[in-house]
Protein backbone atom coordinates (compact mmCIF):
# COMPACT_ATOMS: atom_id res chain seq x y z
CA UNK A 1 0.00 0.00 0.00
CA UNK A 2 3.03 1.93 0.23
CA UNK A 3 3.72 4.66 -2.65
CA UNK A 4 6.18 3.74 -5.33
CA UNK A 5 8.45 5.51 -5.99
CA UNK A 6 11.19 4.70 -8.94
CA UNK A 7 14.56 5.52 -9.69
CA UNK A 8 14.75 5.81 -13.75
CA UNK A 9 17.76 6.99 -15.93
CA UNK A 10 20.67 6.11 -18.35
CA UNK A 11 23.21 3.77 -17.02
CA UNK A 12 26.06 5.52 -14.94
CA UNK A 13 24.46 8.28 -13.81
CA UNK A 14 24.33 6.86 -10.19
CA UNK A 15 20.65 5.37 -9.89
CA UNK A 16 22.02 2.23 -7.93
CA UNK A 17 24.54 4.74 -5.57
CA UNK A 18 21.44 7.07 -4.94
CA UNK A 19 19.22 4.10 -3.67
CA UNK A 20 21.86 2.34 -2.01
CA UNK A 21 21.85 5.50 -0.13
CA UNK A 22 18.44 6.15 0.18
CA UNK A 23 18.33 2.51 1.06
CA UNK A 24 20.47 2.60 3.87
CA UNK A 25 20.13 -0.19 6.29
CA UNK A 26 16.30 0.15 6.19
CA UNK A 27 16.56 -2.12 3.13
CA UNK A 28 13.42 -5.43 4.17
CA UNK A 29 12.83 -6.30 0.57
CA UNK A 30 15.23 -8.64 -1.98
CA UNK A 31 13.74 -9.10 -4.97
CA UNK A 32 15.04 -12.63 -6.30
CA UNK A 33 13.52 -12.87 -9.63
CA UNK A 34 15.16 -14.57 -12.66
CA UNK A 35 16.12 -12.11 -15.59
CA UNK A 36 16.74 -9.86 -12.48
CA UNK A 37 20.09 -8.76 -11.62
CA UNK A 38 21.45 -9.56 -7.77
CA UNK A 39 21.51 -6.41 -7.39
CA UNK A 40 18.83 -5.20 -4.88
CA UNK A 41 15.99 -3.57 -6.41
CA UNK A 42 13.53 -2.85 -3.79
CA UNK A 43 14.05 -1.34 -0.68
CA UNK A 44 11.48 0.46 2.12
CA UNK A 45 12.31 3.70 2.53
CA UNK A 46 11.24 6.28 6.06
CA UNK A 47 11.55 10.15 5.52
CA UNK A 48 9.64 11.85 7.99
CA UNK A 49 7.72 9.72 9.38
CA UNK A 50 6.47 8.77 5.80
CA UNK A 51 7.17 5.31 3.87
CA UNK A 52 7.29 3.98 0.57
CA UNK A 53 9.23 1.56 -1.56
CA UNK A 54 11.87 2.80 -3.56
CA UNK A 55 12.79 0.94 -7.56
CA UNK A 56 15.96 0.83 -8.69
CA UNK A 57 14.48 0.43 -12.37
CA UNK A 58 18.19 -0.11 -13.57
CA UNK A 59 18.17 -3.70 -11.76
CA UNK A 60 15.47 -4.79 -13.77
CA UNK A 61 17.56 -5.87 -16.59
CA UNK A 62 20.87 -6.81 -17.49
CA UNK A 63 23.24 -4.61 -19.05
CA UNK A 64 23.90 -4.73 -22.70
CA UNK A 65 25.19 -2.36 -24.50
CA UNK A 66 23.21 -3.22 -27.96
CA UNK A 67 19.92 -2.25 -26.56
CA UNK A 68 20.34 0.24 -23.95
CA UNK A 69 18.15 2.69 -25.59
CA UNK A 70 15.11 0.44 -25.70
CA UNK A 71 15.99 -0.68 -22.88
CA UNK A 72 16.11 2.24 -20.99
CA UNK A 73 12.71 3.71 -22.67
CA UNK A 74 11.45 0.06 -21.34
CA UNK A 75 12.31 1.01 -17.82
CA UNK A 76 11.03 4.11 -18.34
CA UNK A 77 7.55 2.87 -19.34
CA UNK A 78 7.54 0.21 -16.38
CA UNK A 79 8.16 3.48 -14.04
CA UNK A 80 5.50 4.93 -15.15
CA UNK A 81 2.75 2.40 -15.12
CA UNK A 82 4.33 1.20 -11.00
CA UNK A 83 5.43 3.84 -9.80
CA UNK A 84 3.55 6.93 -8.04
CA UNK A 85 6.41 9.02 -8.33
CA UNK A 86 9.40 8.95 -10.04
CA UNK A 87 12.85 10.34 -9.83
CA UNK A 88 15.10 10.78 -13.11
CA UNK A 89 18.56 10.71 -12.17
CA UNK A 90 20.76 12.73 -15.42
CA UNK A 91 24.61 13.26 -14.96
CA UNK A 92 26.12 16.42 -13.79
CA UNK A 93 29.55 15.90 -15.08
CA UNK A 94 28.72 14.28 -18.38
CA UNK A 95 25.88 17.10 -19.33
CA UNK A 96 22.72 16.50 -21.38
CA UNK A 97 22.76 13.39 -23.67
CA UNK A 98 19.98 12.40 -26.15
CA UNK A 99 19.68 9.18 -24.10
CA UNK A 100 18.39 11.66 -21.19
CA UNK A 101 16.15 13.58 -23.84
CA UNK A 102 14.62 10.05 -24.75
CA UNK A 103 13.93 9.15 -21.41
CA UNK A 104 12.34 12.60 -20.75
CA UNK A 105 10.52 12.71 -23.67
CA UNK A 106 8.56 9.45 -21.93
CA UNK A 107 8.17 10.93 -18.55
CA UNK A 108 6.86 14.40 -19.88
CA UNK A 109 4.02 12.39 -21.18
CA UNK A 110 3.07 11.14 -17.51
CA UNK A 111 0.83 13.18 -15.12
CA UNK A 112 2.50 11.66 -12.40
CA UNK A 113 5.57 13.82 -10.23
CA UNK A 114 8.82 13.39 -12.17
CA UNK A 115 11.16 15.00 -9.70
CA UNK A 116 14.92 15.89 -12.14
CA UNK A 117 17.64 14.93 -9.79
CA UNK A 118 21.00 16.10 -11.37
CA UNK A 119 23.42 13.57 -9.62
CA UNK A 120 27.78 14.18 -8.82
CA UNK A 121 27.68 17.75 -8.09
CA UNK A 122 29.59 16.88 -5.40
CA UNK A 123 30.61 20.42 -4.74
CA UNK A 124 29.12 23.91 -4.76
CA UNK A 125 31.45 24.19 -7.86
CA UNK A 126 29.68 22.37 -9.77
CA UNK A 127 26.96 23.91 -9.54
CA UNK A 128 26.06 25.90 -13.21
CA UNK A 129 26.06 22.36 -14.37
CA UNK A 130 22.72 21.61 -13.67
CA UNK A 131 21.28 24.51 -15.86
CA UNK A 132 21.39 22.81 -19.32
CA UNK A 133 18.96 20.49 -17.60
CA UNK A 134 16.21 23.12 -17.83
CA UNK A 135 15.90 21.88 -21.34
CA UNK A 136 14.60 18.84 -20.06
CA UNK A 137 10.96 20.36 -19.32
CA UNK A 138 10.93 18.46 -16.08
CA UNK A 139 11.23 21.68 -14.06
CA UNK A 140 13.57 22.61 -11.53
CA UNK A 141 16.72 20.28 -11.10
CA UNK A 142 17.42 19.07 -7.87
CA UNK A 143 21.51 18.97 -7.40
CA UNK A 144 22.88 16.40 -5.91
CA UNK A 145 25.47 14.37 -4.35
CA UNK A 146 25.10 10.53 -3.96
CA UNK A 147 28.26 9.09 -3.73
CA UNK A 148 28.92 12.48 -1.03
CA UNK A 149 25.38 12.34 0.38
CA UNK A 150 24.32 15.87 -0.69
CA UNK A 151 20.79 17.26 -1.76
CA UNK A 152 19.63 14.07 -0.61
CA UNK A 153 17.13 15.95 1.97
CA UNK A 154 15.62 18.19 -0.32
CA UNK A 155 15.12 15.57 -2.68
CA UNK A 156 13.50 13.40 -0.36
CA UNK A 157 10.89 15.77 1.24
CA UNK A 158 9.95 16.68 -2.27
CA UNK A 159 9.12 12.83 -2.90
CA UNK A 160 7.18 12.85 0.28
CA UNK A 161 5.46 16.10 -0.38
CA UNK A 162 4.07 14.47 -3.70
CA UNK A 163 2.70 11.48 -1.52
P1 LIG B 1 23.81 3.39 -12.41
O1 LIG B 1 24.32 2.62 -13.59
O2 LIG B 1 22.95 4.52 -12.86
O3 LIG B 1 23.18 2.53 -11.37
O4 LIG B 1 25.10 4.10 -11.74
P2 LIG B 1 25.98 3.63 -10.47
O5 LIG B 1 25.29 3.93 -9.20
O6 LIG B 1 26.44 2.24 -10.69
O7 LIG B 1 27.20 4.66 -10.59
C1 LIG B 1 27.97 4.79 -11.78
C2 LIG B 1 29.29 5.44 -11.43
O8 LIG B 1 29.08 6.77 -11.00
C3 LIG B 1 30.04 4.74 -10.30
O9 LIG B 1 31.41 4.76 -10.59
C4 LIG B 1 29.72 5.61 -9.09
O10 LIG B 1 30.72 5.55 -8.11
C5 LIG B 1 29.66 6.99 -9.73
N1 LIG B 1 28.83 7.93 -8.95
C6 LIG B 1 27.59 7.72 -8.47
N2 LIG B 1 27.16 8.80 -7.79
C7 LIG B 1 28.13 9.73 -7.86
C8 LIG B 1 28.28 11.07 -7.36
O11 LIG B 1 27.42 11.64 -6.69
N3 LIG B 1 29.44 11.70 -7.66
C9 LIG B 1 30.43 11.11 -8.39
N4 LIG B 1 31.53 11.84 -8.63
N5 LIG B 1 30.34 9.85 -8.86
C10 LIG B 1 29.21 9.17 -8.60
MG1 LIG C 1 22.75 0.52 -11.38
Amino acid sequence: NRPIVAVVGRPNVGKSTLFNKLAGKRISIVEDTPGVTRDRIFAEVEWLNKYFTLIDTGGIEKDNGDVILSQMRNQAMLAVDMAHIIIFVVDGKAGLTAADKEVAQILRKTNKPVLLAVNKIDSINQMDNIYDFYELGLGNPYAISSANSMGLGDLLDEVVENF
